[in-house]
């Protein structure tokens, strides 16, 4: 992880998470389908608060996807879909 306003601006700094919320009000779906494998579904997202050490801070909001969310309907890799925020 490094600080996008340090890098942005040639800076050096260290990073700390500084606010980490996870909210689990939907429960997790976890399973080995019909072909063996293993599914992780994740449906809340995490918040990460960060804060480096030039006084820079900023969130990030994501949601782990399973690999099964990342094929589109033929199959095809999504590589796009991992990243989504
Ligand atoms: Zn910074
Ligand atoms: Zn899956």
């Amino acid at each position: 992880m490094i600080c996008p306003t340090c890098r942005a601006e040639g800076m050096r700094s260290k990073v700390y998470l500084a606010k980490f919320h996870y909210d689990d009000k939907i429960p997790q779906e976890r399973y080995w389908d019909e072909d063996g494998k293993w599914h992780l579904h994740e449906f809340n997202p995490t918040t990460k608060g960060y804060e480096c050490t030039n006084g820079h801070t900023w969130e990030e909001t994501h949601t782990p996807l399973c690999w099964c969310m990342a094929v589109d309907e033929h199959g095809n890799w999504k590589p796009d879909a991992i990243f989504r925020g």
